[in-house]
């Protein structure tokens, strides 16, 4: 069985000196250099006492080590969990306490507010962005590898956020390698590719989708510390791909540099993470030549359906097909029984990239889970004529406004559609006679004002009466977490009183 580690290993062995990340300083860092201070965290982390199935926490800026220290983890059969680094104080209470790790890595500055949590149990690390810490600090190197069998625990990456607490899911090896092998066949990656990098390393997007990718193929990426418009815009002309969320491509459609004649070596552009505006889709098109191949995927599950390769067209709006050896369906949700194609529904899904559980919470587990093992993943969705899955939004996001359902995207999406409006979300809010009824805000388009009268009168006539927003709102953004996700939630807080 060959885990991520394994791959790396690998790959170091082909081609040691060449390149895996070059740096915006431009400086590189090569294989032969990243497998050492693998072997030399590793060996730090054994001497923290870590063994295998003990939680290695790590909350520091995105660099070099960082990877590094999450490929030690895996070395020595540890838990890599890396943690969002905008958590403060009570969350991270909440995410130490919960997933109680063996060692706790954070910036050298953050060292002081970390010292109550010392113990026999847990030991502070230190690892700055300038290759300081005390991470670092020893030399000897940990030979040894940890065999590791499929099944065994390799993460646990805590879900976003976005519709509740965050859950930490525990991620197998067989989950990790799986998936990545599937992502590398299906988007023809290679040794060649050079990706652009500018994603977080704490999330599934940035860690076990591109950073995976590289790290078992012989890759390269050119690794930004986050998302920089103008130092993307440098790195297209020799650069391959890009994997980016939405917003990515929302900011660089505004930058004069993104250009056919700058994208020329480019072969691929990825989104995902949350729905890729159709309208982003057809500029980035019109303005490039390329179109942006849109997948679909989460932290429980690593990525489940994506756009085509090659075969078929990029379809905006949709997510694609099924990953191989990953199984969807759009069901019922409460019979469980299949629905026919172009029915919303619920969507699920079965595969080894499919979570080994939810960490600590094994009700919540067996709540997702269908008798089958097919997993609930709280996506509303359907497959349409040419077999797509269109994503209708969240479960949870649901309206039922006098008792009948309203799906938010549908809304949506003839509200983007119209010349005043860039991009939109509904919500439901509380209201005294439906129960709940559909508020709409909007983001005005460049140089527009859009009126909520017209606004109104132009999707009525698509829409039955119950689906009608009873309200607009104009705002000068949505707002979205670093992933680029629109927190409907903070919205349904704004809104909640409109009507009682
Ligand atoms: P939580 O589960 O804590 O509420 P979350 O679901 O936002 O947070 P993630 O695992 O980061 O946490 O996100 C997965 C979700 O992102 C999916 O369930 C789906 O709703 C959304 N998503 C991902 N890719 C796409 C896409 N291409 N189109 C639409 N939605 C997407
Ligand atoms: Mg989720």
């Amino acid at each position: 069985f060959r885990t991520i580690h394994r791959s790396f290993v690998e790959q170091t062995e082909l081609r040691p000196d060449k390149a895996l990340f070059e740096l915006p300083d431009g400086r590189s860092v090569t294989y032969r250099e990243t497998a050492d201070l693998v072997r030399r965290i590793a060996a730090r982390l054994v001497a923290d006492g870590v063994t295998p199935g003990d939680r290695v926490a790590m909350q520091v800026d995105k660099s070099v080590e960082a990877i590094a220290l999450y490929l030690a983890t895996l070395r020595i059969g540890g838990v890599f969990l890396p943690l969002n680094t905008a958590y403060t104080g009570a969350e991270i209470d909440y995410f130490i306490g919960d997933a109680e790790p063996r060692v706790l890595v954070c910036p050298p500055q953050r060292r002081a507010d970390h010292a109550h949590r010392e113990g026999p149990d847990l030991v502070v690390e230190t690892l700055g962005t300038a290759g300081d810490g005390s991470l670092l600090e020893g030399e000897t190197h940990h030979d040894d590898v940890y065999e590791a069998a499929a099944g065994d625990p390799a993460a646990i990456l805590y879900t976003s956020g976005t519709t509740g607490r965050s859950k930490g899911a525990i991620l197998t090896h067989e989950n990790l390698a799986s998936n990545c092998e599937a992502l590398l066949g299906s988007w023809r990656f290679t040794s060649d590719d050079r990706l652009i990098h500018a994603l977080p390393i704490f999330h599934v997007h940035g860690l076990f989708v591109a950073a995976n990718m590289v790290l078992a193929s012989g890759a390269s990426m050119f690794y930004l510390p986050k998302f920089d418009a103008d130092a993307i815009a440098e790195l297209l002309p020799r650069a391959t791909v890009l994997m980016g969320v939405p917003t990515f491509y929302t900011r660089l459609l505004k930058h004069e540099k993104v250009t056919p004649q700058t994208c020329a070596s480019m072969r691929l552009f990825v989104s995902g993470s949350a729905p890729l505006l159709a309208s982003d889709h057809e500029a980035f098109e019109a303005r490039t030549g390329h179109a942006i191949l849109e997948r679909y995927g989460m932290t429980e599950t690593g990525m489940n359906t994506t756009n085509p390769y090659e075969g078929g067209p990029r379809k905006p709006g949709t997510v694609g097909k099924a990953l191989p050896g990953t199984e969807i369906r759009v069901v019922d949700d409460e019979t469980g029984k299949p629905l026919p194609d172009g029915e919303v529904g619920s969507v699920e899904v079965r595969g080894p990239n499919v979570f080994a559980g939810y960490w600590r919470m094994p009700e919540k587990t067996a709540a997702e889970f269908r008798e089958d093992g097919f997993f609930i993943t709280g996506d509303l969705g359907l497959i349409d004529e040419d077999g797509y899955l269109c994503i209708s939004g969240r479960g949870k996001d649901l309206i039922i406004s006098g008792g009948y359902n309203v799906y938010p995207k549908e809304i949506e999406t003839l509200l983007d559609a119209h010349p005043t409006v860039l991009e939109s979300a509904v919500i439901g809010v509380p209201h005294p006679d439906f129960g709940e009824t559909a508020v709409a805000v909007v983001v005005a388009a460049p140089g527009q004002e859009p009126n909520e009268r017209d606004l109104i009168d132009s999707i009525t006539t698509d829409l039955a009466r119950f689906k009608h927003p009873r309200a607009v709102r104009v705002v000068e953004a949505l707002p979205r977490n670093v992933m680029g996700k629109v927190q409907k939630a903070e919205l349904r807080k704004t809104y909640a009183d409109l009507f009682t």
